[in-house]
């Protein structure tokens, strides 16, 4: 029986877009078969540099598209989140970086905000899609 594509939700402020598309590069493989959810800026770089993507775009973060994801979340439409948070830079929307980290703890969501952290994520998903 053919299993569902896995949901992966892809943000990175805007200090780490280009380290979010070097990641999402880097796994290009294993994304090929994941449908891809991303804030409005994000995913637009995203379907520029990996033409082969199955984005879903939502608003641009600052403008709600932290909070689309975060609904996803609470509707279990969600397998992970990778979330490339800029540590450097005060944010606008800071409440709402704080609330969609703070639903993926809710809801036990695996959650990656490096790419170190993210490689370990879909390295668990590529294991577990192996059996
Ligand atoms: P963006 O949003 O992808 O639209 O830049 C990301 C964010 O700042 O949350």
């Amino acid at each position: 029986m053919p299993q569902k594509p896995l949901r992966f939700a892809l943000v990175a402020h805007d200090a780490c877009k280009s380290k979010m598309i070097e990641w999402a590069q880097s796994h290009a493989q294993f994304f090929d078969g994941v449908d891809v959810f991303a804030t409005g800026t994000t995913g637009g770089l995203l379907q520029d540099n990996l033409p082969g993507l199955k984005v879903t775009r939502f608003k641009s973060g600052p403008l709600g598209g932290d909070q689309q994801l975060g609904a996803m979340i609470c509707e279990d439409k969600l397998d992970a989140l990778v979330f490339f948070i800029d540590p450097m830079s005060p944010m606008p929307h800071d409440v709402d970086v704080k609330a969609l980290t703070r639903l993926a703890i809710v809801y036990d969501l695996p959650m990656a905000c490096s790419p170190a952290t993210a490689n370990c994520l879909v390295e668990y998903f590529e294991r577990h899609a192996a059996g």
